[in-house]
């Protein structure tokens, strides 16, 4: 089997018959009554399509054999009217479907927005944001797309096409025969292309996504970028993979578009000759011209449809495609649910214990090669060790981002991995390396840690993390929009903001990553004040890059290749001959990334 033969088969694994039906109850149930308004405009719409065709025999009888000017006036008129009705039908099912598309894709979006968040942040390092973004945005349109299309081509061109097929029967039997043997053939060139064209579609999305991730990624990296002089090498990369969407688009041109040939040569075949066959039996025997004239027209009426339907498979195998890819994201299971019946975790002192946890990402290397240690309530401990030894892989078990493949994780003598995640997060707070600031104001921003606090809580803890100061320097004080599109903040400001919102959720446990980044003199101080703050009281683990915060720490754990070596205090550990802490702090600390800050001397 060669390559092309064996995607084919991987992207057929669920058929689009089982896609539109999965779309379709997800989707459909919600919107009978809009779809039974739409259904019936487009029943109108079918039937006056029906009706012109069908009654210009009338006129052309009334006209040329029995030349009833009074009756031909009262048809044309009614033809008129019949237009007028088709256009208001077609109007109110335009509309109405325009409506149910809409509500599906705000659903849609809704439902990937909550199943993202639900998903554990290991399903995020494997992805690209940028691209998974673009992908999602792409295929929620798809999804709009396989509806309507279904209503409307099923609906008015099906139903036109039934009418108008009525109609020439009536008229003629015979002739429509003749007519429907050139059907088949027809059907098996469009199965074929519609084929092709389904992997070519899963291609374009892909190819899309990564030209529209790389755009995105470059803008979120911009002074790197330039930093970097990397401007030659990314525009020779994205070059490249604009060149691939853009031949997968020429692809998919080429491939639908191969549809138009093939109608129209089996219709160019089919009317003309229905037309000789009809004149020449017009011209030789005596057959009245109404009935061929409404023949021909309901056949020249039934072009449009006929072909409109004929393409339908192929609109729908790229709709499908594009649900098919949504459903990918939102079937991947968030990885760690709750277990059945699980507690709630009660914090009384928040004491942290590791016991004997092995943890490795994915299918890597072990990272925590059987790592224990006690964090005593109230205390500070700081976790300490050369870069990569696993400093962040401990704090990041504590939230449950990761579970640990063996071992365990006790907060207050409770096992984590027994209790909801909910009671576990709401316990504890995180300041991160790099204070992440969402879309809103700097009130809001400090709020997520505790979206009920009042105002002057909000304030309160701002003040207590030395933010209080420059937030009511800036133009509209605590409403003033930080983010993407607001002002800048010092990388300072944002970590005391950062802190504020830890202080603001009052947590028991404190999880803390302390910056490497330098600050100037001034920050650094304010900073350090916000956190001994925020650390006064509560159980802190940190990932320590001060000397300041490991010698006063209750406790140290210095950790080396994803094992504990050594525990104890400052004072126990410095003097320990041998010891790799004594070591570490006598070379100056720079292997332990110490030397961060004004206070190392
Ligand atoms: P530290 O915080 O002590 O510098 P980390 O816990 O960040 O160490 O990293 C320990 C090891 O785990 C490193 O070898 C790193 O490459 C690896 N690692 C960290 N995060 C991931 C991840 N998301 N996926 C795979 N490996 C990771």
């Amino acid at each position: 089997m060669n390559v092309k033969d064996r995607k084919l088969r991987e992207v057929d694994s669920e058929t689009t018959t089982g896609i539109l039906k999965r779309v379709i109850t997800e989707n459909g149930r919600d919107h009978i009554r809009g779809y039974a308004v739409a259904i019936a405009c487009l029943m109108v719409v079918a039937a006056t399509t029906g009706f012109i065709a069908w009654i210009s025999e009338t006129v052309v009888n009334e006209a040329f054999a029995n030349r009833r000017g009074d009756t031909v006036l009262l048809i044309c008129f009614s033809i008129f009217a019949a237009f007028v009705l088709r256009g208001l039908a077609t109007y109110g099912q335009a509309v109405t479907l325009s409506k149910i598309g809409n509500s599906i894709v705000a659903r849609y979006k809704r439902r990937l927005y909550m199943h993202l968040m639900a998903l554990s942040v290991g399903y995020f390092q494997e992805k690209r944001s940028a691209q998974l973004t673009a992908k999602i945005n792409q295929n929620v349109a798809g999804i709009r797309d396989v509806l309507n299309m279904t209503v409307t081509s099923i609906a008015r061109d099906l139903l036109t096409l039934v009418a108008l097929v009525g109609v020439m029967v009536s008229k003629d039997w015979l002739l429509s025969l003749i007519i429907l043997l050139v059907a088949p053939p027809m059907l098996l060139g469009l199965r074929y292309i519609s084929k092709r064209l389904r992997l070519a579609t899963r291609e374009a999305v892909e190819a899309n996504s990564s030209v529209l991730g790389a755009v995105q990624e470059t803008i979120q990296g911009i002074s790197i970028v330039k930093a970097f002089t990397m401007e030659d090498e990314l525009r020779r990369k994205v070059e490249r993979i604009i060149d691939r969407a853009e031949s997968r688009a020429n692809r998919i041109a080429r491939l639908s578009e191969r549809t138009a040939p093939l109608t129209e040569t089996f219709a160019g075949l089919a009317i003309s000759s229905v037309l000789a066959y009809a004149s020449l039996r017009t011209i030789y025997s005596n057959v009245a011209p109404g009935a061929l004239f409404a023949f021909v027209t309901a056949l020249l009426m039934a072009y449009d449809p006929a072909r409109r339907l004929a393409r339908l498979q192929l609109s729908l195998e790229r709709a499908a495609v594009n649900a098919r890819m949504l459903y990918e994201i939102l079937d991947t299971v968030p990885h760690q649910r709750d277990l059945p019946g699980a507690a709630e975790l009660t914090f009384s002192e928040a004491t942290v214990e590791f016991r004997g946890v092995r943890f490795s990402y994915g299918n890597s290397e072990e990272i925590l090669k059987g790592v224990s240690f006690r964090a005593e309530g109230g205390k500070t401990t700081a976790l300490v060790g050369s870069s990569g030894a696993g400093k962040s892989t401990i704090i990041s078990l504590i939230p449950r981002f990761y579970d640990p493949q063996s071992g365990a994780i006790l907060i207050d003598g409770q096992d984590i991995a027994t209790v909801t995640k909910q009671s576990l997060r709401s316990g504890l707070a995180y300041v991160s390396q790099q204070a992440y600031l969402f879309e809103g104001s700097i009130r809001d921003n400090i709020r997520y840690g505790r979206p009920e606090a009042t105002d002057a809580e909000v304030e309160e803890a701002a003040r207590l993390a030395y933010a209080h100061d420059f937030i009511l320097a800036q133009p509209q004080g605590y409403d003033t929009p930080v983010g993407e599109q607001g002002m800048t903040l010092s990388g300072g400001q944002r970590q005391r903001l950062s802190i504020a919102r830890a202080l603001l959720r009052n947590a028991p446990l404190l999880l803390l990553d302390e910056a490497t980044s330098a600050l100037d003199t001034e920050s650094e101080a304010a900073v350090q004040k916000a956190l001994d703050q925020a650390m006064s009281g509560r159980t802190v683990i940190v990932i320590a890059h001060r000397l300041s915060t490991v010698v006063n720490a209750d406790k140290i754990v210095v950790m080396k290749e994803g094992m504990v070596v050594e525990e104890g205090t400052h004072e126990e550990l410095a003097h320990r001959p041998g010891g790799l802490y004594a070591r570490l702090h006598n070379l100056q600390g720079s292997a332990l990334e110490l030397t961060v800050g004004a206070d190392v001397t």
